[in-house]
């Protein structure tokens, strides 16, 4: 499932082809994917120019001329393709239609915009771009941990009652936007801090250090999946899933990359999911 930075480096990859450009038609093939797409959105989208492609969280928002943003979700599998032209720093090509191409855009310059979806978990819907924000997707999420509302006396606050293991506070949207269960692993892991603690019981100094390791590991992630843009050309034109090296996520029995660490990565299942960590160097 695409994280934040997988999902900010689609937004930065689609820049070239739909910034300022005009999408001449959209063609919408089915009526839904996790929900039922709003009505008429091909002809709220075709004619219509991109002024803007903005991220919330997990949502690319395409802001349009016409005073309305599409909010874009690519839920467990949803790809963005981008074909026709060669754009900017990347060079696609996705000529076929594939079985899961559900919602296609043909802008001014050329360049086609296709949103596939096998597994259909991803959703596009329209507001108002004032209303974005108290949209019903949207008006829940936390502060973006790249962004200055989310800082060490924010994190302190809210992590001091919270009797779940910081693990599980930190995947919570509501206390902050967009990271998900790879980042969360490598962010504790970076912190020394065990996934199991509770949230209350730890330090303030330590809840504090968590902001900058949050922010690094997700930078990190951002500028990995912009060389991805540059040096992968992929043959399919999909965007946004990269090899990364991740130090703790999915490295069961691995010896530990802490330095001075001889510890081996394990892994336990926390709510439903797998945590990988370091029993030796996160307490
Ligand atoms: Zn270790």
């Amino acid at each position: 499932m695409p994280e934040l930075p997988e999902v900010e480096t689609v937004r930065r990859g689609l820049i070239p082809a739909m910034d300022g450009q005009v999408i001449t038609k959209a063609h919408v093939n089915r009526p839904d994917l996790r929900w039922k797409f709003p009505e008429n959105m091909a002809d709220r989208l075709s004619g219509k120019t991109v002024l803007g492609l903005r991220r919330r969280s997990k949502y690319i928002l395409a802001d349009l001329s016409s005073g309305e943003t599409a909010i874009i979700h690519l839920g467990m599998s949803g790809r963005m393709m981008v074909s026709g032209v060669q754009l900017g720093e990347f060079y696609v090509d996705h000529p076929v239609a594939q079985k899961h191409d559900h919602v296609k855009l043909e802008l001014g310059n050329g360049a086609q915009v296709v949103f596939n979806d096998a597994r259909r978990f991803g959703h596009i819907d329209m507001a108002a771009t004032p209303d974005v924000e108290t949209h019903w997707l949207i008006k829940d999420i936390g502060p973006e941990p790249l962004g200055n509302q989310f800082d060490d006396a924010y994190l302190i606050d809210k992590l001091k009652t919270r009797m779940s293991p910081i693990k599980t506070a930190l995947l919570d949207q509501k206390l902050v936007a967009g990271l998900g269960n790879i980042y969360v692993c490598e962010v504790l892991h970076r912190a020394g801090i065990a996934p199991t603690r509770k949230a209350a019981k730890i330090s303030a100094k330590r809840v504090a250090s968590l902001v900058p390791i949050i922010r690094d590991v997700l930078q990190e992630a951002i500028e990995a999946g912009g060389s991805s843009l540059r040096d992968y050309r992929q043959a399919d034109g999909e965007l946004g899933y990269f090899q990364h090296s991740f130090r703790v996520y999915d490295q069961e029995d691995n010896p530990c990359r802490t330095e001075n660490c001889n510890g081996t990565i394990s892994r336990i299942v926390q709510s439903g999911r797998s945590t990988f960590y370091c029993a030796q160097c996160q307490r």
